[in-house]
């Protein structure tokens, strides 16, 4: 199984935030959809080179979502009311 990339974070205050990318090779996704990866540090984490991905999704009512896994071609990760969420989610109807 590959892992859904992050195409673009605006979380530009994400310690794993370069230019609009993730850096980390994995994030987790909560339940409604937040980035809880997200978080402030002194200096900037990561990893420049990573490509990151999503290791864990906790949305289960995501049509994308598959026993907890994220199973979206890519997804895009920005604020929404001030927390970082994952854009790609759709409720599954
Ligand atoms: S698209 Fe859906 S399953 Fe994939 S990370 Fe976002 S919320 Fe989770």
């Amino acid at each position: 199984m590959d892992m859904t990339r992050i195409l673009e974070c605006n979380m530009s205050a994400c310690a794993y935030n370069m230019t609009n990318r993730c850096h980390t090779p994995g994030i987790n996704v909560g339940s409604h959809a937040e980035c809880n990866t997200y978080t402030h540090a002194s200096g900037k984490g990561g990893v420049p080179e990573a490509n990151a991905g999503v290791g864990a999704c906790l949305a289960a009512d995501c049509k994308f979502n598959e026993q907890l896994e994220c199973r979206a071609s890519n997804i895009d990760v920005a604020s929404h009311n001030r927390h970082a969420d994952c854009e790609t989610y759709q409720v599954r109807s």
